[in-house]
C-alpha cells in the first residue's frame, strides 16, 4: 500500500496546479490519472494572462519546444450576420496545445505520477480514503474532470445535473497552401455567436494548427449547430477546403449553474470536476487552475488536519474569487434577454465595436480588470 497526504485524481490543469503549489511542502503527493502523459484533452486551449503569471510561466522558454500563440485581440460576430475585429496591438491571451501544455505542467508539479491508472475504487477508511485497494491518501482531490469519479462520492448523481454546456472542436495542422489559403489570422482568433446567445463558434489559429469548434448550454441539435457553423466558416475562408467535419465532444459545467458541492471530510473537488467554467465565456482552464492553487493554499494551512471545517476555507476562497455560488449571480445575457428579442438585439449588440471590445472581451472572455491570484 503506498500512502500519501494527498492524492490528486486527475493530472488536468486543475490537478497539477494544486500538486505544483503543494512541491516542497513535505507533504507527500501524488497524482493518479488514467491516462498517460502526453495525453490530449477535447479544448480549444485558449488560456488568459493571469494563469501565465499564477503559474510563473516562461512563455519565451515554453515557446522554444510548444506551440504558444499569442492573440492580440478577437473578431467577435453574429453567426451570419456582421463582425467587428478588436485588435489591441499586443498579447492579451495565448493559444497552447493541450497535449503539450497538460504534460508540461504535470511534469513540473513535482508530485509522484500514477500514470495509466483508472480510480476503479474508493474506500473510505479512518482519517481518509483508500484508493483501487494500492493507494491510501489522508485528502483526496478530486480533480478528474467533468466525469470525475470522486465527484460521486460527494454528490450522488442528482435528477437535475444543471446547465450542461456540450462543445466539440477539432484541431488539425495546415499545409502550407491551406495555412495561406486561411481567413482567419493567427493573432486574432475569431468567434461567432447564435443567435440565442445560447453558445458560439471559434476559429483559432495555433502555430500550424487550426482549432475550429462550438460549444452550447444545450446539447439538442449539437450536430446540426456544428454543421452550419462549419458551413459558415468554410464560407468565408476561416475553414480551408478538404478540412476535416468530424469533430470531438466533450461536456461541462458552469460556475454558478452546477449543484456540485466543493467540499467534505477529507475531500475536495476542483476544476471541471467542480462545475467551475466562466459562464459567459465557457473558460475552465483558469478557473480550473485557480481552483487548484486556492485548494492547495487550503492544504498547506490545514497543517495535516482535513476535517469539513479544516476545508471550507477553500470554499471561502472560492467565493471571494468567482462570486456567490448562486445561480442568480449569473448575468449572461441569453438570460436577460427575453428568447423572442434575442436573435435582432444579438446581430445589433454584436456588431458594435463598443459592446465587442467592452462587454464581450474585454469584461467575458479576458477579464481586464481581474489581478492573477497573489502568490501567497
Ligand atoms: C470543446 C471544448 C473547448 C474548450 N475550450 C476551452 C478554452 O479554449 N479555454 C478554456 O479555458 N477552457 C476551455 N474548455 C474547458 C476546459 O477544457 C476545461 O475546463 C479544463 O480542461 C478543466 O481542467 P481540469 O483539470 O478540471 O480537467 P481535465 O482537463 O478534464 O483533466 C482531467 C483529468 O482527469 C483524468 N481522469 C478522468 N477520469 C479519470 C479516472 N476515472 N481515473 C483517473 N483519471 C481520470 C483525465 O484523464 C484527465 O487527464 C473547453 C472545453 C471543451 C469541451
Amino acid at each position: 500500500m503506498r500512502s500519501f497526504d494527498v492524492l490528486i485524481v486527475g493530472g488536468g490543469p486543475g490537478g497539477s496546479s494544486c500538486a505544483w503549489k503543494l512541491r516542497g511542502s513535505g507533504l507527500r503527493v501524488g497524482v493518479l490519472d488514467r491516462a498517460t502523459f502526453p495525453r490530449d484533452k477535447v479544448c480549444a486551449g485558449w488560456i488568459t494572462p493571469q494563469v501565465v503569471e499564477e503559474l510563473e510561466l516562461d512563455l519565451e522558454e515554453y515557446a522554444k519546444t510548444s506551440t504558444c500563440q499569442p492573440f492580440h485581440g478577437f473578431r467577435v460576430g453574429a453567426l451570419g450576420g456582421e463582425d467587428v475585429a478588436v485588435d489591441y496591438g499586443a498579447p492579451v491571451s495565448f493559444g497552447i496545445r493541450r497535449c503539450e501544455f497538460d504534460a508540461h505542467l504535470l511534469r513540473r508539479s513535482g508530485a509522484e505520477l500514477i500514470l495509466g491508472e483508472s480510480v476503479r475504487s474508493v474506500r473510505s477508511t479512518e482519517g481518509g480514503w483508500v484508493v483501487n485497494d494500492s493507494l491510501r491518501a489522508s485528502l483526496l482531490v478530486g480533480a478528474g474532470g467533468h466525469f470525475c469519479p470522486v465527484v460521486r462520492l460527494l454528490h450522488p448523481a442528482p435528477a437535475d445535473p444543471g446547465v450542461v454546456v456540450a462543445a466539440q472542436e477539432v484541431e488539425f495542422p495546415l499545409d502550407s497552401r491551406a495555412a495561406a489559403a486561411c481567413t482567419v489570422r493567427p493573432e486574432l482568433p475569431e468567434l461567432y455567436f447564435m443567435d440565442d446567445l445560447r453558445g458560439y463558434g471559434w476559429a483559432v489559429r495555433k502555430g500550424a494548427f487550426l482549432n475550429v469548434g462550438l460549444g452550447r448550454q444545450d446539447s439538442h441539435d449539437l450536430g446540426a449547430h456544428v454543421g452550419r457553423f462549419l458551413d459558415f466558416l468554410h464560407a468565408r475562408g476561416g475553414l480551408p477546403p478538404g478540412s476535416p467535419r468530424k469533430l470531438r465532444g466533450h461536456a461541462y459545467l458552469l460556475y454558478g449553474l452546477s449543484p456540485r458541492p466543493l467540499v467534505r471530510d477529507h475531500l475536495l473537488l476542483v476544476g471541471d470536476a467542480a462545475g467551475l467554467a466562466d459562464p459567459r465565456s465557457g473558460e475552465g482552464i483558469r478557473p480550473a487552475i485557480e481552483s487548484g492553487l486556492l485548494a492547495a493554499s487550503v492544504v498547506l494551512r490545514a497543517k495535516g488536519r482535513y476535517g469539513w471545517s479544516d476545508l471550507m476555507p477553500y470554499e471561502t476562497a472560492m467565493v471571494g474569487r468567482f462570486g456567490r455560488r448562486d445561480a442568480r449571480a449569473v448575468s449572461a445575457l441569453s438570460a436577460l434577454v427575453p428568447a423572442a428579442l434575442r436573435p435582432r438585439i444579438a446581430r445589433w449588440a454584436l456588431a458594435s465595436r463598443f459592446v465587442a471590445k467592452h462587454v464581450i472581451l474585454d469584461r467575458w472572455f479576458l477579464h481586464r480588470d481581474l489581478a492573477p491570484l497573489p502568490a501567497t
